[in-house]
């Protein structure tokens, strides 16, 4: 699984680096950091968390 941000829709509300810090971080800029980047498997529940509790769904999960 990997998760990816679309900069262009994100707001800079927080909500997936304080759900799933150990995949999403913010940026300088105040934006979700955007690549594509691995979820390790333990990982995977909490992405899909911060996924669903996107308001902008900006993330991008491909399995
Ligand atoms: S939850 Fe969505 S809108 Fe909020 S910072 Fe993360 S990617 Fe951006």
């Amino acid at each position: 699984m990997e998760a990816a941000v679309d900069r262009k829709r994100c707001l800079g509300c927080e909500s997936c680096s304080q759900i799933c810090p150990a995949v999403f971080s913010m940026g300088e800029d105040g934006f979700a950091l955007g690549p594509s980047r691995p979820v390790k498997p333990e990982h995977e529940d909490i992405c899909r968390l911060a996924d669903e509790n996107c308001p902008m769904e900006a993330i991008l999960i491909t399995e």
